[in-house]
């Protein structure tokens, strides 16, 4: 994919990239160029130590999604108890199909915001639909860990990043963080590199 001679490299695209700002295409077929794609973005989420990796991290504008979320500190929703055992999971053409009135607030990063962390506000619970590679739809009220991962993900292939929904407060904190990192990017093309 970025020629032979560096197989086993992998990027991960940064904030200021054109890629993390676009609406991501659906997956209309599962082909063999997918289910390469699936396997080397849980590469890429392991040797850059994720929880989950959307493609337009990965530099693929698709709506496809990696998660390897722990299953320790399970809240217990449904979604939790069905999908914490099956990690890690690939899903293509996820979506949200309802949230919780219950927001909550906690800490989140991004492989491709590194070294910034920041307190998001977001709802408790959501439910989620997506399709596994081998065609299985399912639907879950997914929360904890895992229903937040979900929503970060999601933005991902919306082209939003957890710093575009920062309370001013909480923005205004890590604001040059970001616009450093993003100007660092600009002689890397925005991208992490990384080898195993
Ligand atoms: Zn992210």
């Amino acid at each position: 994919m970025f020629g032979k001679n560096k197989k086993e490299s992998f990027i991960v695209y940064t904030a200021g990239a054109a890629v993390l700002k676009e609406i991501a295409r659906p997956v209309t077929v599962v082909s063999d160029e997918i289910r390469q794609l699936a396997s080397d973005m849980l590469k890429a989420m392991r040797v850059f130590n994720g929880i989950g990796l959307a493609a337009p991290q990965y530099g693929k504008s698709l709506r496809m999604v990696v998660f390897d979320v722990p299953a320790e500190n399970s809240t217990g929703t449904p979604g939790e108890e069905y999908l914490l055992p099956k990690m890690p999971l690939t899903v293509i053409n996820p979506e949200i199909v309802a949230r919780s009135e219950q927001l909550i607030k906690r800490e989140e990063g991004c492989l491709s915001v590194p070294d910034i962390f920041a307190p998001v506000t977001r709802p408790a619970t959501v439910v989620f639909r997506a399709q596994t590679l081998d065609g299985e739809f399912f639907e879950f009220e997914c929360g904890g860990l895992l229903g937040r991962c979900i929503q970060h993900e999601l933005d991902h292939l919306d082209g939003f990043l957890f710093t575009d929904r920062l309370a001013p407060e909480d923005e205004r904190v890590i604001r040059g963080d970001l616009n450093r990192l993003k100007s660092i990017g600009q002689s890397c093309n925005y991208r992490r590199i990384s080898k195993k």
